[in-house]
């Protein structure tokens, strides 16, 4: 007979999830500090309690599963927590998949200690979903280096980050051909950046390169091949935003659920209105199946199986999020004019679960992705 998978975590994940989940409830107090900035001392006790040691093992072999439960348990506890969390791993992963070991011993352990912030920099205002035609241009400097000339947007930790994995074109080619993926310094003579505000503090901002200086042995991969960097690094980081999306949607229905037990309307407990019932019904439902993709999908890119990977992560992402944006709208409902009190931590959910469908490719972004792989056979059996 051959072995069945029981479709569940292997006790040292589940451990992982909790013990992410603790951390995330110790640290929260600390990440509404300064949530729409670089959190420098958050980030250091994220490090303390040993999470960023997941996100960037010593020995390179990234797990993606343990991404995913890293960020779906900060996530039912602090989403600020959880924010600073992802950003180490997102703007450090083009170096752990592509960069120079030098490049590697020079940053990884900074990161993992949580001294030095890492930001993944693609978009651009007229570059977002067609993150192939951006325009930072990278201009040969001698023959050691390149000059740096554009600006970037929406670029998360932007712009107090420490580094920037930055995406651009530095080859003749059309499109996605010829752009490369550089390490450019905070520090950088000629670098600059605003912060911006959004509706669910973040910390993001734009960048300004006004002749940036980078030497060649700060490239990240291949010349040319910087696309393919930034799209593997979705590929692995896709899964887990639809992980910090559940994690969120878990919160929130277990909110409604205690409401709804103690809330009495009509003389009775509102769980017993078939209405609230089954709308905590669908929810549930729709959570697991949702964790079901996640995991599936992070274990596709554990055990490096390349055919179903990008079809998978795409699907991930996008049922998640969606799924995550529907329990914290039902939740609220259920919570009715309390939940949206400013403080209230369904009002916060409900701001911070609208980013993610729009974030590493939009909803729309990642059907595009499925029915590519779909026709070119690539989805899975
Ligand atoms: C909180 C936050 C953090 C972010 N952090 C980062 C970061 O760290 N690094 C980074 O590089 N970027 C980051 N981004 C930017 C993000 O990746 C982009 O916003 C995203 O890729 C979408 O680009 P856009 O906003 O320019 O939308 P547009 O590309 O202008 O899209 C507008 C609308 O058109 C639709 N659309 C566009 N093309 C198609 C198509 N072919 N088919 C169907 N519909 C289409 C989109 O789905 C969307 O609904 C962040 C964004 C947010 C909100």
């Amino acid at each position: 007979m051959p072995a069945v998978d029981r479709f569940e975590l292997a006790a040292e994940s589940r451990e992982l999830l909790s013990e992410a989940e603790a951390v995330g409830g110790d640290l929260a107090n600390l990440a509404a500090k300064s949530p729409g900035r670089v959190n420098r001392e958050l980030i250091a006790a994220l490090a303390e309690a040993g999470l960023l040691d997941h996100l960037l093992p010593v020995d390179g072999q990234v797990s993606a599963l343990d991404l995913c439960l890293l960020r779906q348990g900060v996530a039912r506890q602090s989403a600020h927590a959880e924010t600073a969390l992802a950003m180490q791993g997102l703007g450090a992963y083009p170096i752990v998949l592509s960069g120079s070991d030098d490049l590697a011993q020079r940053w990884i352990p900074a990161v993992r200690n949580g001294q030095a912030i890492p930001a993944f920099a693609l978009t651009e205002f007229a570059a977002g979903s067609d993150a192939g035609h951006l325009q930072l241009r990278a201009e040969p400097d001698g023959a050691d280096g390149y000059r740096l000339t554009g600006e970037k947007a929406f670029i998360s930790n932007a712009p107090d980050a420490d580094f920037y994995t930055a995406f651009a074109r530095s080859e003749p080619a059309e499109g996605r051909q010829g752009i490369s993926c550089f390490l450019v310094e905070g520090d950088a003579p000629g670098l600059s950046g605003e912060a911006l505000e959004l509706v669910a503090p973040h910390p993001v901002g734009t960048l300004v390169f006004e002749d940036v200086a980078v030497p060649r042995s700060q490239m990240i991969g291949e010349p040319g091949r910087g696309f393919e960097v930034a799209m593997r690094t979705l590929d692995l980081f896709r899964p887990s935003v639809g992980a910090f999306a559940i994690g969120m949607a878990e919160t929130a229905r277990n909110l409604a659920l205690n409401h709804a037990r103690k809330r009495e309307a009509f003389g009775r407990p509102i769980l017993d209105f078939q209405a609230v019932s089954h709308q905590l019904a669908d929810m549930s439902v729709e959570i697991e199946a949702a964790k079901m993709l996640v995991y599936r999908a992070a274990s596709a890119h554990d055990r490096g199986d390349k055919a179903q990977l990008t079809s998978l992560a795409a699907a991930a992402k996008l049922y998640a999020t969606e799924v995550a944006q529907r329990a914290v709208d039902g939740a609220v409902q259920i919570l009715g004019a309390r939940a949206l009190v400013h403080d209230h931590p369904l009002a916060e959910l409900y701001r911070q679960v609208r980013a993610p469908r729009i974030y590493e490719g939009t909803s729309e972004i990642q059907r595009n992705v499925i029915a590519r792989e779909l026709s070119a056979g690539r989805w899975p059996s």
